[in-house]
């Protein structure tokens, strides 16, 4: 968002208002020479790692990698779109925002018709409310009551009917200035053989919102015999089901306190179930398994995520997938265990909040180690066997020793099998492969290949830090395209908080880990010196790499190249 308005206004805007101001209005900053220290607000740590530059206009974490400019900050910590960010920086720098018509036409459509598509949402939202207090919404009120909520809860959740026939709501959106575009890209209505009709018919509504308060789409069960049962908003320009989560607003609203663990939940009526019975901090997928994108979202709020789904088959299948996609998003995971296939809200009408308390949480493995008897007939020989093999098979992704050990324990007490037989056998059987993670590891892509991308890391630090200056290092000097740019933008004399958004999203991780890096010399000269060795080491590799190349082509070489080849790589061994 930040690229679509002019990059000039940008670098005014952080040049005004400084980056330790605005950071340190959340988090309490301590310097340390160059830079400002804090524990870092985005994950639990006891050491600071997290800090603020005041000469790049960056702010880094070391620990979960987090990092940018202000704008990124605050859209982080406030859970706000960048563009809103933006807007409360130009606040503070009494800047006005440049004019819509001097940004491209097609953004500021864009930006108008979410606009419009959250406020019709609002409009639906109020209009299904409204109806289910009247004689078309007695079913679904009747429906709601017998699940036990009242007219209070009713409010709370914005909860609501939508007609049985017809196109009620297309026609009041209408009559309200709304364009049958914005209705039909809300998805709200469609349209059939040059008929009308309301996309929810005869639903109870519930409405998917936003921290912001921002409808985003709706939910609907179905009241009578239609299908399907669950019916949700499609993919709209301000809603997408992989993305989406019912239940954020009522856990992370303004005047929420922050819970430091998510629940989820399979559905609308157990997020407003578990809410009624006092639990905080209840989400749900939109009619959808848990996708990649929900766990990056989850974890931008929370640090611990407890699956709370449905205690019978089909749930505890749900629930072995939903795992299987938070495995390695650096997310504390843990499995609600419900007796005998209950499901959340009846375990809760029934035992009450405190027993709810007392419900096992088990961890992935363990979790795992549970279904693994499922279908298995314990008392028989074969089926111990499987069980065993099974639970191996689980043991052999723990990378946790003290962990494993205790696994190891249990199991061997369970099957009868020697602590050793059980290693033997984790030793041997083959791990299923794993789906490939589209989660990517800040740690992963911001991993040094070799000794040369690490120096040149290192310059990238020294002349970010102003220690270096443009005399010294040249975008050639670097064979890692991002180091050049960074390098050809700093020489420029430009500030990497107002060019780090400028730089391909997939890479600014990388930018930041290089640019903060530390600890750094502390005088010029001794930067000056670090820098000469640093150059020297990316230059032999480089020769290195060529010489390795020459050795190779030497080896297959037709005999009259290879008087050439050899005395070329001669030349190149002279340089080493
Ligand atoms: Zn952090």
């Amino acid at each position: 968002m930040a690229g679509r308005l002019d990059n000039a206004w940008i670098d005014e805007l952080l040049s005004r208002v400084p980056i330790e101001e605005v950071v340190g209005e959340y988090v309490t900053l301590n310097r340390k020479g160059r830079k400002l220290w804090a524990c870092c607000p985005f994950h639990n740590e006891k050491t600071p790692s997290f800090n603020v530059d005041p000469e790049t206009g960056l702010f880094y974490c070391f620990g979960c990698h987090k990092g940018g400019n202000s704008i990124t900050f605050l859209s982080e910590y406030e859970h706000i779109e960048k563009i809103e960010a933006i807007k409360l920086l130009a606040e503070r720098a009494h800047m006005e925002l440049p004019e819509r018509s001097a940004r491209p036409a097609q953004s500021a459509y864009e930006n108008d018709l979410k606009d419009r598509i959250y406020e019709a949402n609002r409009f639906a939202a109020r209009f299904y409310h409204a109806r289910i207090w009247q004689s078309e919404g007695a079913s679904a009120l009747k429906y709601l009551y017998e699940r036990g909520l009242n007219d209070s809860d009713i409010k709370r959740f914005g909860l609501g009917a939508a007609p049985a026939h017809g196109s009620e709501l297309h026609d009041a959106l209408v009559k309200e200035g709304f364009s049958e575009d914005v209705i039909r890209k809300a998805w709200l209505s469609g349209e059939n053989e040059g008929r009308v009709y309301d996309m929810f018919r005869e639903r109870v509504m519930f409405p998917i919102i936003n921290p912001r308060g921002h409808v985003l789409g709706f939910g609907g069960r179905v009241m009578g015999k239609g299908e399907p049962k669950y019916l949700n908003t499609s993919d709209t320009p301000v809603f997408s089901k992989r993305n989406g989560l019912y239940g954020l607003n009522f856990s992370l609203g303004k005047d929420v306190p922050r819970p430091n663990r998510l629940i989820l939940v399979e559905g609308y009526m157990d997020t407003v179930m578990l809410l009624k019975h006092g639990i905080s901090g209840v989400i749900a997928t939109l009619g959808t398994a848990l996708t990649e994108e929900q766990v990056r979202l989850i974890k931008r709020y929370a640090r611990e995520l407890w699956i709370s789904y449905d205690g019978d088959a089909a749930g505890q299948k749900a629930a072995l997938r939903a795992l299987d996609i938070t495995d390695g998003a650096g997310l504390d995971v843990r499995v609600i265990d419900y007796p005998s296939g209950m499901d959340p809200d009846e375990f809760l009408k029934a035992r009450g909040r405190e027993e709810w308390e007392k419900l096992p949480r088990h961890k992935p493995a363990k979790y795992r180690m549970l279904r693994a008897e499922d279908g298995l007939e314990l008392s028989t020989q074969e089926g111990m066997t499987e069980y065993t093999v099974r639970c191996c098979r689980i043991l052999k992704t723990l990378d946790n020793a003290v962990e494993l050990e205790n696994y190891l324990r249990e199991l061997s007490a369970r099957t009868g099998y020697t602590r050793d037989v059980l290693m033997r056998q984790i030793g041997q059987v083959s791990v299923q492969p794993q789906p490939e993670r589209r989660i990517a590891r800040p740690r992963d892509i911001a991993k040094p290949a070799n000794e040369s991308e690490n120096a040149q890391k290192l310059l990238i630090a020294l002349l970010a830090a102003g220690l270096i200056g443009p005399d010294i290092v040249k975008s050639e000097d670097f064979d890692n395209e991002l180091y050049a740019e960074i390098c050809t933008n700093l020489s420029a004399g430009e500030k990497p908080g107002a060019f780090i958004d400028s730089l391909p999203e997939e890479q600014t991780a990388q930018a930041l880990e290089a640019i903060s890096y530390t600890p750094l010399p502390e005088t010029p000269d001794a930067a000056r010196k670090l820098a000469e060795e640093l150059l020297a080491t990316v230059r032999r590799q480089r020769l290195n790499s060529r010489i390795s190349i020459l050795t190779e082509r030497l080896s297959t070489a037709r005999e009259d190249e290879k008087e050439e080849i050899t005395q070329r790589l001669n030349e190149l061994l002279m340089k080493l």
